[in-house]
């Protein structure tokens, strides 16, 4: 195994590191506070207190009541969940909306839906990754049950416009589901300004752990869980509260909320030094998804004519970590769904590699990479010529 001191890590919207903060706060409930939140004394009482702390911690990143956070295993189960309760709801309603460029834990969701019999209109994006509004709103039909769409997209750091959109959503009478998974903690969000009855984030892309997410549900909306058992979450979650992750999701919305201006100051500085020297240093490289409307963290850059696949495995050799613009399914490398939805060329999508910043960067880090990458691309494309 690579040593963590020796790598460079430029993944962070695949997964980050656990803050130290947070293992800490963990600590406890992984040793000593055994007893079970639900129990009725009071080792179980001193555990029930912490996750309530939790709840407040992740109400406050968000704008929402406490009772509005529901525990769930992560990003994907929070997705899932939202579209379940919002088709439950609606029983006469079998259309979904949602966008060419959602994370698989909605798309694959929706094509399970399809193959019940039920319809999904997909919403394209532009060569930029923006939506149609229009396009949008004339996609909402009477039958419509919930309409879903990302907030910030994970593989170019696009963000949507999320007021507008629940704005239309809103005037139309159907459910809004958003998978914030990459926008909390690195954008400032306020739910009380913002007409959302579901909002799914992650534990580990937030510098908690794995395993662990939330769903944020709207107080004033009806609720169809999708786990059923235990009354744990206010009966919206069953099954025995995994503790210390929720612990740690709490510490790490509160460290995100301390440090969320500070830190996108810093790692968007990192980011643009990283674009600009690129660009600089190399010809034919260029920008996936609009520029000027991205997360602070993200960089997705093609560089023309050079096989991603091949440069990700030599960044791999020396230390750096980042991720392909495209996904390996059953042995053969498929561009990302994502680029391709953005109308980009076969050839662009597979030269193309995401990079993601984040708390643990450092300028040191990014001198390396300046160095490295350029000289990488330059390797690869004499040999491409020879
Ligand atoms: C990572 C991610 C998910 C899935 O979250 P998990 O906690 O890994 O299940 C969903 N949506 C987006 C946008 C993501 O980046």
């Amino acid at each position: 195994m690579t040593a963590e001191s020796e790598i460079i890590y430029l993944d962070n919207n695949s997964s980050t590191r656990v803050d130290p903060e947070v293992l800490e706060e963990m600590m406890p409930f992984l040793t000593t506070h055994y007893g079970n939140p639900s129990g009725s004394h009071r080792f179980g009482a001193q555990v029930k207190a912490a996750t309530e702390r939790a709840h407040e911690r992740v109400a406050a990143l968000l704008g929402c009541e406490p009772n509005e956070v529901v525990f769930t295993s992560g990003g994907t189960e929070s997705d899932n969940t939202a579209l379940h309760s919002a088709l439950q709801m609606s029983p006469e309603r079998r259309h979904v909306v949602t966008t060419s460029v959602e994370h698989n834990a909605v798309l694959n969701y929706c094509e399970a839906f399809v193959r019940r019999g039920c319809s999904v209109t997909i919403v394209a994006v532009d060569e930029q990754g923006h939506l149609d509004l229009a396009e949008m709103e004339a996609a909402i039909r009477p039958d419509t049950a919930v309409v879903s769409v990302m907030w910030a997209n994970n593989e170019t750091g696009v963000i949507f416009p999320l007021a507008r959109i629940s704005e239309i959503c809103r005037a139309k009478g159907v459910f809004f589901h958003t998978d914030a998974v990459q926008a909390v903690g690195k954008m400032p969000i306020d739910l009380t300004k913002l007409p959302v009855h579901f909002l799914s984030l992650s534990g580990h892309k937030l510098h908690a752990c794995k395993g662990v997410g939330a769903l944020y549900v709207d107080r004033k909306s009806r609720f169809q869980p999708l786990l059923v058992g235990g009354p744990q979450e206010g009966g919206r979650r069953a099954g025995t509260d995994n503790v210390a992750s929720i612990v740690g999701l709490g510490k790490a919305a509160e460290l995100a909320i301390a440090t969320l201006e500070e830190e996108n100051t810093r790692v968007r500085t990192l980011r643009d030094r990283f674009e600009a020297t690129l660009l600089a240093e190399l010809e034919d490289v260029v920008v996936n998804g609009d520029p000027g409307m991205r997360l602070p963290n993200t960089s997705n850059l093609a560089f023309n004519g050079v096989d991603a696949q091949a440069i990700l495995l030599k960044l791999d050799r020396e230390g750096v970590c980042c991720s392909l613009g495209s996904s390996c399914t059953t042995g053969a490398v498929q561009p990302s769904h994502v680029l391709r939805a953005m109308h980009l060329t076969n050839e662009r999508a597979r030269s193309s590699l995401r990079f993601s910043f984040g708390r643990f960067n450092t300028e040191a880090e990014l001198d390396k990479v300046v160095e490295i990458i350029p000289r990488t691309i330059r390797k690869l494309r004499q040999l491409a010529v020879m």
